[in-house]
């Protein structure tokens, strides 16, 4: 029996103090019952909450747990960095020594800077591409997500329409539509941003095509406007390089977060010779951008990255509980979509307009001890052995099994916010 007692102790006491008991992508409140909001430690793949579960991690903190959660590795770096010191009056030398590793493993990067979150990342992406030529249009993909400023919130309340008054949007895998975008801006492209691959949510991922990324790339050539890639979410979770290496597409600049310090909170922006000077003419900066542990930390990630096949271990592992997921479906008779690199999978069921079908099977696996998401893309992180895959599969096969038994009388959604959420999407205003 899983009470969760502690954790609902906690969400009734937050909403005294906290405006609307959570905020943000980490709020559960559109998610099943039995996930929790809170969470007492993390180790390798595992998860635990305040009354005592473990969990089976799919969300790696919403990306940032690359190689695992409490790395001895990283965690010996930070350590060490945090007896001499972290938040400073000027940085540490894991500044420099970052700086050169991350440029040194990046093919278009020649510079680097750095700041906490993938929203400051991206608003620094956006002033420095307009600092290079004087220019104020931005264009950026519909729907695509950058972060959670004024210029880039999916949320509007609270955004004025003259926060957004130079970006120009287009559709995202459709050239047409970016060329369109560049006319109408005639002549005032400062910059494009660039996702790897499309990763919405509650819809299918996907990747766009090599004509799409090789034709971005011209046209911000042609108009000397910047491509900015997007990395926070990708960034070495597909390769070692920028994503859109596979298509010889360089950016002039790209951003990162995330994944950088395995957990330590830091960002970056990386970008190429020709953009220098716009990067050091922009005034950007934080009180804890220079702090020195998530510095190391992100040093000693960089060095993991390079030199241990973490990548390809995951990889393996995504590609085995896929293949399980899938065959699991299959002998149900029960169809499902899986999109996306297999180690940022997202799971969607068919005829699932109110994903009654998605939040019974997540929740049961919650319920189990595996943390899986209805509606936004996961993350898998080296530390998932063959025998969490394994674990994983039991779990799944009896969500299955329990799903395919309660279908005939499955309720519609349950849970008000997502319904409301879901049918705003099929009708908006
Ligand atoms: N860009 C992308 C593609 C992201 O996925 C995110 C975070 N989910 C951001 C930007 C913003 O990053 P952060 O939440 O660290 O500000």
């Amino acid at each position: 029996m899983r009470l969760n007692s502690k954790d609902t102790e906690l969400r009734e006491r937050a909403r005294q103090v906290i405006p609307g008991g959570m905020y943000g992508h980490e709020s559960v409140a559109m998610l099943p019952a039995d996930f929790p909001q809170y969470f007492s430690r993390a180790e390798g793949a595992y998860l635990w909450d305040y009354d005592g579960n473990r969990y089976i991690d799919y969300m790696c903190a919403y990306g940032p747990n690359l190689l695992g959660y409490r790395h001895a590795t990283i965690e010996a770096a930070a350590q060490a960095q945090a007896q001499h010191g972290d938040t400073m009056t000027g940085p540490s030398e894991a500044m420099v020594v970052l700086a050169e590793n991350f440029v040194s493993m990046i093919d278009h990067a020649d510079w680097a800077m750095f700041c906490k979150n993938g929203s400051d990342a991206t608003s620094m992406a956006m002033v420095t591409a307009r600092a290079y030529k004087d220019r104020r249009k931005i264009l950026v993909a519909k729907g695509t997500y950058h972060g959670a400023s004024p210029w880039n919130s999916p949320g509007l309340k609270g955004i004025t329409a003259e926060d957004r008054a130079h970006i120009i949007y287009f559709d995202y895998d459709d050239l047409d539509s970016a060329r369109e975008a560049f006319r109408k801006a005639d002549g005032d492209v400062a910059g494009v941003f660039a996702t790897p691959f499309r990763h919405e949510v509650f819809a299918d991922q996907f990747l766009p095509s090599k004509e799409y990324a090789v034709g971005l790339r011209a046209l911000c050539d042609e108009a000397d406007a910047l491509l900015i890639i997007d990395e926070i979410r990708t960034g070495f979770r597909l390769s070692r390089d920028c994503s859109w290496s596979i298509h010889g597409v360089k950016p002039d600049l790209s951003a990162w977060g995330k994944v950088l310090g395995n957990g330590y909170p830091i960002s970056a922006l990386l970008g190429a010779e020709k953009a220098r000077t716009a990067a050091s003419s922009i005034y950007v900066t934080g009180s804890f951008w220079f702090s020195a542990v998530p510095m190391a930390a992100a040093v000693a990630t960089l060095h993991e990255i390079r030199t241990t096949d973490y990548l390809e271990r995951t990889v393996a592992a995504a590609e085995a509980l896929r293949a399980g997921i899938a065959s699991q479906a299959e002998a149900c008779g029960i169809a499902i979509r899986q999109t996306g690199p297999a180690q940022m999978p997202l799971i969607l069921f068919e005829d699932d307009a109110d994903m009654r079908k998605g939040s019974f099977w997540t929740g049961t696996a919650a319920r189990l001890g595996v943390y899986l998401h209805p509606y936004h893309n996961m993350f898998l992180s080296a530390a998932v052995t063959p025998e969490d895959v394994e674990q994983t599969l039991a779990v799944t096969n009896e969500a299955f099994t329990l799903l395919k038994k309660s279908l005939p009388t499955l309720p519609p959604q349950t849970n008000q916010i997502l319904a409301q959420r879901l049918q705003m999407r099929r009708s908006p205003s």
